[in-house]
């Protein structure tokens, strides 16, 4: 089965609202099994809400309206779905005389527009809205075509505002659906990719999930990071489980160690876990990050027993004070090289006494390096993780604005220290 969402609302057609609603009721409704194939934000127009409504009803299965369904002139979801329906609307005696008492209990006369909140379309079962006056209908109907097959249709009419919208789904429309619709179990699977670039991924496993095409497979591109989702619904949940686990066995083959996450832990979840298994510890050295990396790996609940600290060593003078760099590695090789970064790296490692020291030296930018910097370019990022018995050092340059640098710059520290203790 599949759903349409049709978000009303002329202001989500400027660049001050989003809808939202439409995020929340596709993940309820993935969890149902329900894939939501289509959605349309369409203005307060009786024409253009009709129009959205007959192309929905032609597509989907499910189709979904929130919002439009207020006393005011621009208030239109019923009647456009009663036009695109060719369904009447009837007036409910109960549902006025609920809003009647909704608005004596605050000792006002109820304004005779609200009265149109109560026009219910022609076999809609009302939803009760707790929080505000507007009402949900729920419609499973048959509509027929002189010329093509009948076809069946669940409408749902939904109030937009989101506290509204979401206690009512959950608790009225969810139970319907879930007796409604043929039993669908879904299993999910996440894989990560740290500093790869997204066609190369696409490229190595597309062959293998293109055999899969009963598993939806999506890659999304987050900075620094390539996430692979994998969702199966199926009427078992070991038959979905089954199928979303062949395909990322073989992707995992196919990837190697490039996957850093197979179950959707992030990089800094992966990297402490390993230093714990091997029982190593980790400072850090940290100039044009300013502590980026030690707020990533601290954000993690336990990391105390793993990352010891470390120091944000940004001016020269503190790189010297607080991680051992001799003054002559900086004035002849400059602060971002290679040889600072190792020797921060080994500096911050032996005053620490940690098993593994990690240290960050690069041009944010946007203004450029100084001094025997001046000629470096801006994004050039030297990375070095010292151990007892050797040091490993890395040059990257990275494009974009100083947050990118900045973000990327810890993303390859942390790759740099997994990759180095798998
Ligand atoms: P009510 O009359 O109770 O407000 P309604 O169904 O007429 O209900 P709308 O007038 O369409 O709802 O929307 C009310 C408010 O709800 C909007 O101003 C907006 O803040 C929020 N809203 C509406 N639709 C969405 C949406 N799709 N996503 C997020 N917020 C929404």
């Amino acid at each position: 089965m599949i759903a349409e969402i049709i978000a009303a609302g002329s202001e989500m057609l400027t660049p001050y609202r989003q809808d939202t609603n439409s995020l929340f009721l596709t993940g309820v409704l993935n969890d149902l099994g329900v894939q939501v194939a289509f959605k349309t934000i369409v203005g307060d127009s009786i024409e253009h809400l009709t129009g959205a409504a007959r192309i929905a009803l032609s597509r989907a299965d499910i189709v979904i309206f929130s919002g439009g369904l207020g006393p005011t002139e621009d208030d239109l979801t019923r009647e456009a779905a009663s036009a695109a329906l060719n369904l009447p609307l009837h007036r409910s005696d109960a549902l006025l005389e609920s809003l009647a008492k909704r608005f004596a209990a605050r000792n006002i006369p109820m304004p005779p527009n609200n009265s149109k909140q109560a026009d219910v379309l022609q076999g809609a079962t009302v939803l009760d809205n707790k929080y505000g006056s507007a009402a949900g209908q729920y419609l499973d109907t048959t509509i027929f075509h002189s010329d093509q097959p009948s076809v069946r249709r669940i409408v749902i009419l939904l109030p937009g505002p989101p506290k509204e919208l979401k206690p009512l789904f959950t608790e009225q429309v969810v139970p319907i659906l879930a007796t409604s619709l043929p039993p669908r179990f879904l299993a999910k699977r996440m894989l990560r990719m740290a500093l790869i670039p997204e066609s190369t991924v696409d490229n190595r496993t597309a062959p293998i999930y293109k055999q899969y095409p009963d598993v939806e497979t999506t890659i999304l591109a987050h900075t620094g990071e390539i996430q692979l989702h994998f969702l199966s619904a199926k009427p078992s949940l070991a038959e979905a489980q089954a199928r979303v686990d062949e395909l990322t066995g073989k992707i995992e083959a196919e990837m190697e160690d490039a996957i850093y996450s197979s179950h959707g832990e992030s990089l800094e979840d992966i990297v402490l876990l390993n230093l714990g298994i091997r029982h190593l510890t980790l400072s850090a050295a940290e100039s044009c990050t300013g502590g980026l990396l030690s707020e990533r790996l601290t954000a993690i609940a336990g990391s105390s027993r793993y990352f010891l600290g470390g120091a944000v060593v940004y001016s020269d003078a503190l790189k010297t004070t607080f991680a051992g760099v001799p003054p002559e590695t900086i004035a002849t090789y400059g602060p971002v090289s290679a040889e600072t970064a190792r020797a921060l790296a080994e500096g911050i490692r032996t005053r620490t006494g940690s098993s593994l020291g990690i240290s960050i030296t690069g041009i944010a930018g946007p203004t450029p390096g100084t001094g025997a910097d001046a000629h470096k370019p801006i994004g050039l990022v030297y990375i070095a993780l010292a151990s007892a018995t050797s040091t490993e050092v890395k040059e990257i340059n990275i494009t974009g604005d100083r947050e990118r640098v900045r973000f990327w710059a810890s993303q390859h520290a942390l790759e740099l220290i997994r990759r180095s203790i798998l």
